[in-house]
């Protein structure tokens, strides 16, 4: 393995996070090699390191210590666009959660990476044939990625992770929220890869991967315990993939092909627009914020509502539009309505339990007038889905769903989920099943699930112990609750480490959120700490589905925080 040339190669290498003088460390003075043709695997209890190595080999995290060497090139000098050109040629990231695109077909989301990285759309159509064919899932090329199993949905996350074409594959418990059945099959397909690549992953369950893998690496306490070669790998030189760089134009186009079919009405009336108000620059920042997304994690998310009457505003400046601008909007010709705050356009939402499930988009329940079963949402907490005619779940068993206690939560997991009920039905006679729901509801229910999009799509920062701690990558989250009073603070006990030796209880904390936008922060306390075993007692809420890293504080801190101005809108045209 040892090897002057080697693909990776990290020397003496450590990564700290510094506590109000007090050094917490993620990993400390490894040095380890890798090569093409091998299929790592690291394993290690948890908090021994194992997600903070892959970071720093991702080029997702800065390390402090020693060299990281790329085909043997040091990068400690690196900045922020030099790690961003390294995930872009390098790295093809495999997540846990997927970070697919649902509303897209499994062909269309592997087309967005290749389009994301300066593809030509002509150009790679037989390249993702290819790809999906290696996947095994040609046969669901026209499939909603919301229509497939966890395992098929990991193998379309593998499709896009090989669209890029990097000689490295890293991925964070791959099979992690797979049945041994896809696990299996996706390790398997993994190893195949590991021929031509180096893949890299990391695991509790060892046992699953041992047939398969070539090397293992077994953390402990932020060291390498244990580098065991278990297959010998023939090694050979890396050429990466030079990347063009998306221009301008294609990015304008990639914006606008869902935004209008056909291109030239959107050059006609973009010509109109830029005339007519120009302040106004459309989808094309949206872009620039979708680009750097990719790169950060090698995936984006989309608009999800593809109308062709749809066309994103908001301001080149990056400020609020005003009531006198949307009337001026309003008043030209050809402008249907404005969907003022078009975050929910684009965000779709799961309604589920055990026994049920939709997947859907949100619209507010003053839109209908009537239901074919049930009844119109009262309270907050009620929905009308409406849905296909021959959709079982809404068909039979109607009295098992209208008794049923089902979680409403947008597609990226990260935010709002709240408790509902189904209290009516609408049932529509499409030709076929469109794959997709609508969750008709009231508008305060509409109002809370906005915020909590809009904080997911923000970054946080808190500063606790005259420390400042980051959200980079989804380690923090502020949830508001009911029972916690203004100006005070439910935190996690899993986060005491924050305040090192001493205890977050009674701390001052200052959140600090930031997001394309504005930046705003509130100063707040610590009054109270959350277990596992208290949480349903202090919050109210029956699962703790925020895995320990949310941040609760009363809704009037969080209206502060994040009901903020209109800052992006979508104009329908007639
Ligand atoms: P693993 O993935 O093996 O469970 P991690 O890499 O997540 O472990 O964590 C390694 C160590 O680094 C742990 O002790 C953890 O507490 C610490 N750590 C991770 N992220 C942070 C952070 N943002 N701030 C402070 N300490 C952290
Ligand atoms: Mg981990």
């Amino acid at each position: 393995m040892a090897n002057e040339n080697s693909l990776l190669k990290l020397k003496n290498v450590s990564k700290f996070y510094y506590n109000n003088g007090l050094v917490a460390t993620g990993f400390t003075r490894i040095s380890l090699e890798f090569n093409l043709g091998e299929f790592v695997v690291i394993t290690g209890e948890s908090g021994s390191g194992k997600s903070t190595l892959l970071n720093v080999i991702s080029g997702l995290d800065t390390y402090e210590e020693g060299e990281m060497y790329i085909n043997g090139k040091e990068t400690s000098h690196y900045g922020e666009s030099d790690f961003e050109d390294y995930r872009k040629t390098y790295i093809g990231n495999i997540f846990q959660n997927f970070n697919l695109v649902n509303s897209y077909t499994v062909y269309q989301n592997v087309e967005l990476v290749l389009l994301l990285n300066g593809y030509n759309k002509k150009n790679v159509k037989e390249k993702i044939i290819t790809l999906l064919k290696e996947v095994d899932l040609y046969k669901y090329r026209n499939t909603k990625v919301s229509r497939l199993s966890g395992g098929q949905k990991q193998r379309v996350a593998i499709a896009r992770a090989l669209a890029k074409d990097t000689p490295i594959i890293i991925a964070d418990e791959p099979t992690g929220a797979l049945d041994v059945q896809s696990a299996k099959s996706v390790l398997k397909l993994l190893s195949e890869i590991a021929k031509e690549k180096l893949v890299i992953i990391v695991t509790h369950n060892y046992e699953q991967v041992e047939k398969y893998a070539t090397r293992k690496i077994e953390m402990h306490d932020g060291k390498v315990r244990d580098d065991i070669l278990l297959k010998e790998t023939d090694s050979y030189e890396v050429h990466p993939v030079e990347y063009k760089n998306i221009t301008k134009l294609s990015k304008l186009r990639l914006g606008f092909r869902n935004t209008f079919n056909i291109f030239y009405k959107f050059i006609l009336l973009f010509i109109v627009f830029i005339f007519m108000i120009s302040a106004f620059l459309a989808t094309y920042s949206s872009l620039r914020e979708l680009e750097y997304k990719e790169s950060m994690y090698g995936y984006n998310y989309y608009f999800s509502n593809t109308s062709d009457k749809r066309l994103v505003i908001k301001k080149s400046n990056k400020t609020s539009i005003s009531e006198e601008e949307f009337k001026s909007i309003e008043s030209l010709k050809g402008v249907d309505y404005i969907e003022k705050d078009d975050i929910l356009l684009d965000t779709s939402f799961n309604v589920n339990d055990d026994d049920f499930y939709f997947w859907g988009s949100l619209e507010s329940a003053n839109n209908i007038t009537s239901v074919d079963y049930g009844r119109l949402p009262k309270e907050a907490n009620e929905v009308v889905v409406s849905g296909y005619k021959y959709d079982y779940y809404l068909t039979d068993n109607q009295d098992k769903l209208f008794e049923a206690k089902l979680n409403i939560y947008s597609d990226n997991g990260t935010a709002a989920y709240q408790n509902v009920k189904v209290v009516g039905i609408i049932l529509n006679d499409d030709k076929e099943y469109s794959g997709s729901d609508i969750f008709y509801v009231k508008d305060e229910l509409i109002n809370e699930l906005r915020l909590s999009i809009n904080s997911s799509y923000s970054k946080i920062k808190i500063n606790i112990n005259n420390m400042m701690h980051n959200s980079d990558y989804g380690y923090l989250n502020v949830i508001p609750n009911k029972n916690v009073k203004k100006g005070e603070v439910l935190f996690p006990d899993n986060l005491n480490y924050l305040c090192s030796y001493t205890w977050c209880l009674n701390k001052d904390i200052i959140i600090n959120i930031s997001n394309l936008y504005y930046d705003e922060k509130i100063d707040l306390k610590v009054t109270k700490l959350y277990t596992d075993y208290n949480f349903t007692s202090l919050t109210g809420q029956k699962e703790n589905t925020s895995y320990n890293n949310s941040i609760f504080i009363s809704f009037d801190d969080y209206n502060y925080l994040f009901n903020k101005d209109t800052y992006q809108s979508s104009v329908f045209v007639d």
